[in-house]
């Protein structure tokens, strides 16, 4: 398959065609934003690591049924995926209460939830993303109710799954963003990345922050932090 013409240039990840509309090539960049682009800085090494854990947690997720955009790794850097129009939401799934939620509603971090708990928030930079309900969604034509009952769905397979698998490698997933599309022929699959860019993820025993809130917050050792969580990943 060969690279094309370059199609969208996002934050961390640039996309493009290739000989086939049915497949696009993801390229992860080492460049860190945060704050809606506010903030923004290199962590080394991350393009490789957010590449490789993604697809390490996209062939898991296949294996449990969750159908997803990952092919195949084709270097450090780069990947093939089933080309997909992306929807324009972002699911995140939280366990744990961090982050938005705790500012939001004046919460400690840390606090647990009853069970986890599945929000949308529409994805546009301009307004920050902001949190929205699955009717909101559904009325403007940004997903049908039938395609969010199944974002719904796979959002809570996906954390099912991930929970299980981090926590046999020492890991709480604290809450993660995912994001789904549409391939040609109107198939939903989940699309995107699962890295430290995306997720919360601390480490079990102590709490220490395994992710992109070690550069949001300026906490140090951020490179370190992507190593640890690839090397946890990595563990059979
Ligand atoms: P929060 O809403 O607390 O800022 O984020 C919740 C979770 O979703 C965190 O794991 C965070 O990394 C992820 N997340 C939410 N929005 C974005 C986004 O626009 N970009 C990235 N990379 N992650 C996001």
């Amino acid at each position: 398959m060969t690279k094309g013409q370059q199609q969208y240039e996002g934050k961390a990840k640039r996309v493009y065609a290739t000989d086939s509309p049915d497949y696009y090539i993801v390229e992860y960049k080492d460049d860190a934003t945060a704050f809606n682009g506010e903030k923004r800085g290199t962590i080394l090494g991350k393009g490789v690591i957010n590449n490789q854990m993604s697809n390490r947690l996209f062939a898991l997720l296949a294996a449990h049924g969750v159908a997803n955009h990952f092919v195949e790794e084709l270097s450090e850097r780069e990947t093939l995926v089933r080309a997909v129009t992306i929807v324009p939401i972002e699911v995140v799934v939280r366990n744990l209460v961090a982050g938005s939620m705790a500012k939001r509603l004046g919460l400690e971090e840390g606090l647990e939830l009853k069970r986890p708990l599945v929000e949308f928030y529409y994805k546009e930079d301009s307004l920050g993303d902001p949190l929205i309900t699955a009717e909101t969604a559904e009325v403007l034509g940004w997903a049908t109710a039938d395609e969010l009952q199944k974002i719904q769905e796979l959002a809570l397979q996906v954390d099912a799954v991930l929970r299980e698998f981090l926590k046999e490698r020492g890991v709480i997933l604290v809450d993660f963003k995912l994001e789904f599309g549409r391939t040609r022929d109107g198939e939903l699959i989940l699309a995107d990345e699962i890295s430290p860019d995306t997720c919360r993820f601390w480490d079990a025993a102590t709490r220490e922050k395994l992710d992109k809130d070690r550069f949001r917050r300026d906490l140090g050792g951020v490179e370190e932090a992507y190593h640890e969580m690839m090397t946890r990943i990595s563990e059979v």
